[in-house]
Protein backbone atom coordinates (compact mmCIF):
# COMPACT_ATOMS: atom_id res chain seq x y z
CA UNK A 1 0.00 0.00 0.00
CA UNK A 2 2.92 2.02 0.05
CA UNK A 3 5.31 1.75 -2.97
CA UNK A 4 8.83 1.38 -0.55
CA UNK A 5 11.73 1.36 -3.70
CA UNK A 6 9.75 5.36 -4.30
CA UNK A 7 9.77 5.84 -0.83
CA UNK A 8 13.87 4.69 -0.27
CA UNK A 9 14.69 6.00 -3.67
CA UNK A 10 12.96 9.45 -2.91
CA UNK A 11 14.64 9.48 0.67
CA UNK A 12 17.75 8.87 -1.07
CA UNK A 13 17.70 11.87 -3.37
CA UNK A 14 17.46 13.68 -0.23
CA UNK A 15 20.39 12.18 1.62
CA UNK A 16 18.56 10.21 4.05
CA UNK A 17 18.85 6.53 4.43
CA UNK A 18 15.92 4.01 5.19
CA UNK A 19 16.60 1.07 7.12
CA UNK A 20 14.48 -1.68 6.72
CA UNK A 21 12.84 -1.50 10.74
CA UNK A 22 11.99 1.79 9.18
CA UNK A 23 10.55 0.52 6.34
CA UNK A 24 8.24 -2.10 7.74
CA UNK A 25 7.38 0.96 9.83
CA UNK A 26 6.44 3.13 6.68
CA UNK A 27 4.42 -0.02 5.39
CA UNK A 28 2.26 -0.22 8.76
CA UNK A 29 1.37 3.11 8.62
CA UNK A 30 0.42 3.06 5.11
CA UNK A 31 -1.80 0.53 6.21
CA UNK A 32 -3.25 2.16 8.86
CA UNK A 33 -3.88 5.08 7.23
CA UNK A 34 -5.67 3.73 4.16
CA UNK A 35 -7.67 1.14 6.67
CA UNK A 36 -8.65 4.77 9.33
CA UNK A 37 -9.26 6.66 6.57
CA UNK A 38 -12.26 4.16 4.83
CA UNK A 39 -14.39 5.44 8.31
CA UNK A 40 -12.96 8.95 8.72
CA UNK A 41 -11.82 11.61 6.51
CA UNK A 42 -7.67 11.76 7.33
CA UNK A 43 -6.25 12.02 3.66
CA UNK A 44 -7.21 12.92 -0.11
CA UNK A 45 -3.72 10.49 -0.70
CA UNK A 46 -4.33 7.42 -0.61
CA UNK A 47 -2.59 5.71 -3.66
CA UNK A 48 0.71 3.48 -3.01
CA UNK A 49 3.14 6.46 -4.48
CA UNK A 50 1.17 9.80 -3.70
CA UNK A 51 2.04 8.18 0.10
CA UNK A 52 5.30 7.39 -0.76
CA UNK A 53 6.50 10.50 -1.61
CA UNK A 54 4.24 13.13 -0.66
CA UNK A 55 3.43 12.02 2.46
CA UNK A 56 6.56 10.12 3.98
CA UNK A 57 9.45 11.53 1.73
CA UNK A 58 8.13 15.57 2.26
CA UNK A 59 7.77 14.37 5.89
CA UNK A 60 11.39 13.27 6.54
CA UNK A 61 12.83 15.94 4.59
CA UNK A 62 12.39 18.12 7.33
CA UNK A 63 15.23 16.48 8.72
CA UNK A 64 17.53 17.71 5.95
CA UNK A 65 16.78 21.34 6.81
CA UNK A 66 17.99 21.10 10.39
CA UNK A 67 20.57 18.17 12.59
CA UNK A 68 17.82 18.01 15.25
CA UNK A 69 19.82 17.08 18.68
CA UNK A 70 19.28 13.60 20.00
CA UNK A 71 16.66 13.46 22.69
CA UNK A 72 15.17 17.17 21.48
CA UNK A 73 11.50 18.18 22.41
CA UNK A 74 9.89 18.58 19.12
CA UNK A 75 6.23 19.50 18.18
CA UNK A 76 4.18 18.99 14.91
CA UNK A 77 1.62 21.83 15.00
CA UNK A 78 -1.68 20.91 12.86
CA UNK A 79 -0.39 16.90 12.47
CA UNK A 80 -3.53 16.02 11.21
CA UNK A 81 -3.20 12.44 10.16
CA UNK A 82 0.26 12.89 11.66
CA UNK A 83 1.96 14.52 9.19
CA UNK A 84 5.05 15.28 9.29
CA UNK A 85 5.09 13.82 12.91
CA UNK A 86 4.62 10.16 12.70
CA UNK A 87 7.28 9.78 10.23
CA UNK A 88 9.99 11.88 11.68
CA UNK A 89 9.31 9.52 14.45
CA UNK A 90 10.45 6.77 12.74
CA UNK A 91 13.32 7.82 11.73
CA UNK A 92 14.26 9.58 15.03
CA UNK A 93 12.65 7.86 17.28
CA UNK A 94 14.46 9.38 20.30
CA UNK A 95 13.35 12.71 19.77
CA UNK A 96 10.71 13.65 22.26
CA UNK A 97 7.76 14.40 20.50
CA UNK A 98 3.91 15.78 20.77
CA UNK A 99 1.64 16.08 18.29
CA UNK A 100 -0.75 18.98 18.33
CA UNK A 101 -3.90 19.10 16.39
CA UNK A 102 -7.72 20.71 17.02
CA UNK A 103 -9.56 17.63 15.96
CA UNK A 104 -9.77 15.36 18.91
CA UNK A 105 -10.91 12.78 16.22
CA UNK A 106 -7.55 12.92 14.21
CA UNK A 107 -5.21 12.48 17.43
CA UNK A 108 -7.08 9.67 18.66
CA UNK A 109 -5.93 7.89 15.27
CA UNK A 110 -1.84 9.37 15.35
CA UNK A 111 -2.01 7.75 19.20
CA UNK A 112 -2.96 4.81 18.39
CA UNK A 113 -0.94 4.34 15.61
CA UNK A 114 1.82 5.19 17.28
CA UNK A 115 1.40 2.83 20.18
CA UNK A 116 0.96 0.37 16.80
CA UNK A 117 4.00 1.15 15.48
CA UNK A 118 5.80 0.43 18.97
CA UNK A 119 6.76 4.04 18.98
CA UNK A 120 6.33 6.28 22.14
CA UNK A 121 4.83 10.18 21.82
CA UNK A 122 2.43 12.65 23.43
CA UNK A 123 -0.68 14.08 21.05
CA UNK A 124 -2.32 16.99 22.48
CA UNK A 125 -5.48 18.65 21.81
CA UNK A 126 -5.51 22.15 21.51
CA UNK A 127 -5.75 25.30 19.37
CA UNK A 128 -1.97 26.05 19.13
CA UNK A 129 -2.66 29.84 20.03
CA UNK A 130 -4.28 28.92 23.27
CA UNK A 131 -1.47 26.37 23.85
CA UNK A 132 0.99 28.83 23.06
CA UNK A 133 0.14 31.21 26.29
CA UNK A 134 0.02 27.98 28.58
CA UNK A 135 3.66 27.91 30.85
CA UNK A 136 3.63 24.20 30.15
CA UNK A 137 4.28 24.79 26.29
CA UNK A 138 5.77 27.85 25.94
CA UNK A 139 9.44 28.47 24.61
CA UNK A 140 9.88 25.01 25.53
CA UNK A 141 10.45 23.13 22.26
CA UNK A 142 13.92 22.88 20.73
CA UNK A 143 12.04 22.42 17.14
CA UNK A 144 8.73 23.10 15.79
CA UNK A 145 7.56 21.88 12.48
CA UNK A 146 4.43 22.03 10.57
CA UNK A 147 3.08 21.72 7.02
CA UNK A 148 -0.56 22.63 5.46
CA UNK A 149 -1.51 24.47 8.29
CA UNK A 150 -1.99 28.27 7.59
CA UNK A 151 0.18 30.70 5.35
CA UNK A 152 3.11 31.63 6.91
CA UNK A 153 2.85 35.06 8.46
CA UNK A 154 -0.28 33.41 10.67
CA UNK A 155 1.74 30.11 11.34
CA UNK A 156 4.32 31.95 12.77
CA UNK A 157 1.68 33.47 15.77
CA UNK A 158 0.59 29.59 16.15
CA UNK A 159 4.65 28.14 16.40
CA UNK A 160 6.89 30.55 17.64
CA UNK A 161 5.72 30.75 20.82
CA UNK A 162 6.30 27.07 21.50
CA UNK A 163 10.24 27.72 20.35
CA UNK A 164 12.92 28.00 22.75
CA UNK A 165 15.78 31.12 22.42
CA UNK A 166 17.69 29.27 20.18
CA UNK A 167 15.40 26.12 18.65
CA UNK A 168 14.17 26.20 15.43
CA UNK A 169 11.18 26.75 13.57
CA UNK A 170 10.63 24.68 10.42
CA UNK A 171 8.17 25.42 8.18
CA UNK A 172 6.94 23.16 4.91
CA UNK A 173 6.16 25.35 1.91
CA UNK A 174 5.16 24.43 -1.38
CA UNK A 175 5.75 26.11 -4.44
CA UNK A 176 4.22 29.70 -3.25
CA UNK A 177 7.02 30.14 -0.54
CA UNK A 178 8.78 32.90 -1.58
CA UNK A 179 5.43 34.90 -2.02
CA UNK A 180 4.96 33.94 2.10
CA UNK A 181 8.52 34.61 3.07
CA UNK A 182 7.65 38.17 1.86
CA UNK A 183 4.71 38.59 3.34
CA UNK A 184 5.47 36.90 7.02
CA UNK A 185 9.09 39.20 7.46
CA UNK A 186 7.47 41.93 9.82
CA UNK A 187 5.69 38.69 11.57
CA UNK A 188 9.17 36.73 12.31
CA UNK A 189 10.72 39.73 13.61
CA UNK A 190 8.34 40.65 15.65
CA UNK A 191 8.13 37.35 17.19
CA UNK A 192 11.57 37.11 17.76
CA UNK A 193 12.61 35.15 14.65
CA UNK A 194 15.42 34.69 12.25
CA UNK A 195 15.26 33.08 9.11
CA UNK A 196 18.36 31.37 8.98
CA UNK A 197 18.03 28.79 5.95
CA UNK A 198 15.67 28.21 3.38
CA UNK A 199 16.36 24.82 1.51
CA UNK A 200 14.43 24.13 -1.98
CA UNK A 201 14.08 20.66 -3.39
CA UNK A 202 11.47 18.94 -5.95
CA UNK A 203 9.90 16.05 -5.27
CA UNK A 204 9.82 13.43 -7.73
CA UNK A 205 5.99 13.91 -8.44
CA UNK A 206 7.37 17.17 -9.44
CA UNK A 207 6.18 18.71 -6.04
CA UNK A 208 7.93 21.83 -5.40
CA UNK A 209 9.16 22.39 -1.82
CA UNK A 210 10.97 24.64 0.50
CA UNK A 211 11.72 24.60 4.61
CA UNK A 212 12.16 27.35 5.84
CA UNK A 213 13.95 27.29 8.86
CA UNK A 214 13.35 30.25 11.77
CA UNK A 215 15.93 30.46 14.33
CA UNK A 216 13.92 31.80 17.81
CA UNK A 217 16.52 34.90 18.78
CA UNK A 218 14.73 36.68 21.34
CA UNK A 219 12.01 35.56 23.61
CA UNK A 220 8.59 36.51 22.19
CA UNK A 221 6.36 39.63 23.65
CA UNK A 222 3.78 38.23 25.95
CA UNK A 223 0.66 39.11 24.50
CA UNK A 224 1.70 36.61 21.61
CA UNK A 225 -0.07 34.58 20.42
CA UNK A 226 -3.49 36.53 20.43
CA UNK A 227 -6.77 34.91 20.95
CA UNK A 228 -7.77 33.03 17.39
CA UNK A 229 -10.45 35.85 16.40
CA UNK A 230 -7.77 38.88 16.26
CA UNK A 231 -5.75 36.58 14.58
CA UNK A 232 -8.10 35.38 12.18
CA UNK A 233 -8.84 39.21 11.87
CA UNK A 234 -5.69 40.91 11.92
CA UNK A 235 -2.86 38.73 10.24
CA UNK A 236 0.61 39.95 11.67
N1 LIG B 1 -0.01 18.57 8.84
C1 LIG B 1 -0.93 17.64 8.23
C2 LIG B 1 -2.39 18.13 8.26
C3 LIG B 1 -2.66 19.39 7.50
S1 LIG B 1 -4.37 19.84 7.54
C4 LIG B 1 -0.50 17.33 6.80
O1 LIG B 1 0.35 18.04 6.29
O2 LIG B 1 -0.99 16.36 6.23
C5 LIG B 1 -4.35 21.09 8.80
C6 LIG B 1 -4.54 20.53 10.20
O3 LIG B 1 -4.25 21.57 11.12
C7 LIG B 1 -5.95 20.05 10.47
O4 LIG B 1 -5.90 18.75 11.02
C8 LIG B 1 -6.49 21.07 11.50
O5 LIG B 1 -7.35 20.46 12.44
C9 LIG B 1 -5.22 21.60 12.15
N2 LIG B 1 -5.27 22.98 12.62
C10 LIG B 1 -5.63 24.08 11.89
N3 LIG B 1 -5.50 25.19 12.64
C11 LIG B 1 -5.07 24.80 13.87
C12 LIG B 1 -4.74 25.49 15.09
N4 LIG B 1 -4.86 26.80 15.18
N5 LIG B 1 -4.30 24.76 16.13
C13 LIG B 1 -4.18 23.41 16.04
N6 LIG B 1 -4.46 22.71 14.92
C14 LIG B 1 -4.90 23.39 13.85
Amino acid sequence: MVNTALLKADAEKLGILINDEQLQKFELLSELLVEQNKTMNLTAITDPDGIAVKHFADSISVLTAYDIPKGARVMDIGTGAGFPGIPLLIMRPDIDLVMVDSTAKKLKYVQSTVDSLGLIATTLHTRAEEAGQSKDYREKFDVVCSRAVAALNVLCEYCLPFVKVGGMFIAMKGAKAQEEIGDAKAAIKLLGGKIVAEKSFTLSDGGERTLVVIKKISQIPPRYPRPSAQIAKKPL
